[in-house]
């Protein structure tokens, strides 16, 4: 549909053609999660930056919020890569709101590039991170038309080699939208590692307040019974309750972060890197691994796991948007008594809490 060979500079918008999207997703949660990180590992291994299936990758994702009913940009950016200057894109979709609050959920495409060692032209990159655009995927898929938040769903290009799309995509906000942003949501490897966490980004060390997003998705996760915690901060140098290492570094001290990762922080350099204590996993990670970050090693280590997480998350962060959603009530023209009160006992409350 869409021939990015075609493509020039600036910022291009692609029309939908079609809509796949209903108001209101009836399929299993988890189902399309699950659909999208296998097909990018099967079919876009190896996207690393300046690769044909980079640009491949590019061009499925467009596609697919096409069909989803969105109108996705392409914002290219260029950057130096070992001596080459090298073009990548962020692909971005918005589901437009009716306050002008916005949250922009983020997740990356690419895959580690090869070195001078190690041929990662095979890398699936299962968890990290086609994991992590199945669920962006699913949520874009998911989210009801005419919200009250507007979602910037932000896939991003070049975060491997130092979050490069990611800042790239920070310093073209303005002002406003930085104000406007209630937070931004990291979906980076969601799969592998002993338990789920959900983290703050360390400008919430400066802003408690900035915990409450985190906060949130933790209190959704239990009520599901759903067994997801935070970094317990056992390492000075990683605080308590925040991620790291990922595209949510870009935006920690300009807005409220929420990262969702699987992992284990209490175990190696408790720094989040060992993902595991199963001794069947060398060294207990598989990060940029083509030996282990697939879906052969994960399937066969731990069966139904990639299905599990990927619903886990989907269900807990699609119920936090719509939380987020419902305490942004839209007014009416004209004003009803009804909306009236529901204004005023919504008006900055995250939720009401259950007794
Ligand atoms: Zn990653």
């Amino acid at each position: 549909m869409v021939n990015l060979k075609l493509l020039c500079w600036g910022t291009i918008a692609i029309a939908p053609v079609f809509t796949e999207a209903a108001a209101a997703a009836t399929f299993d949660y988890g189902k399309t999660a699950a659909q999208e990180t296998y097909y990018l590992s099967t079919e876009l291994a190896g996207r690393s930056v300046g690769t044909a299936q980079e640009a491949a990758t590019v061009q499925y994702l467009s596609d697919r919020l096409v069909a989803l009913g969105y109108t996705p940009i392409l914002q290219p950016f260029t950057y130096d890569f070992r001596g080459t200057p090298l073009t990548s894109y962020n692909v971005i979709a918005e589901r437009q709101g009716t306050s002008n609050k916005h949250i922009i959920l983020g997740a990356h495409y690419d895959t580690a590039p090869s070195s001078a060692t190690l041929d990662r032209s095979a890398l699936e990159g299962t968890n990290d991170n086609a994991s992590g655009v199945g669920v962006l995927l699913e949520l874009a898929e998911r989210q009801a038309l005419d919200p009250t938040v507007t979602s910037k769903f932000v896939f991003f290009g070049a975060e491997e080699i130092g979050l490069v799309g990611s800042e790239f995509y920070v310093n073209s906000l303005s002002e406003a939208e930085i104000t406007n942003s209630l937070f931004m949501l990291n979906l980076d490897s969601l799969v592998f590692g002993d338990h789920m966490y959900f983290n703050a980004g360390r400008g919430a060390t400066d802003n408690p307040d900035w915990f409450k997003y985190r906060d949130l998705a933790l209190e959704i996760a239990a009520e599901n019974g759903i067994d997801a915690r935070t970094n317990p901060g056992l390492n000075e140098f990683y605080p308590a309750g925040t991620g790291c290492c990922s595209d949510l570094e870009s935006f920690d001290f300009l807005m409220p972060v929420l990262a969702a990762e699987a992992t284990n922080w209490s175990i190696g350099d408790l720094d989040g890197y060992t993902q595991t204590a199963d001794p069947r996993v060398p060294n207990g990670f598989t990060w940029h691994d083509p030996a282990t970050d697939n879906r052969a090693f994960i399937n066969e280590i731990f069966p139904g796991l990639i299905e599990e997480r990927t619903r886990n998350y989907t269900l807990v962060l699609d119920k936090l948007i719509g939380e987020v959603n419902a305490s942004y009530v839209s007014v009416p023209e004209p004003m009803s008594t009804a909306a009236l009160v529901l204004v005023a006992a919504g008006g900055g409350l995250m939720r009401r809490r259950r007794v």
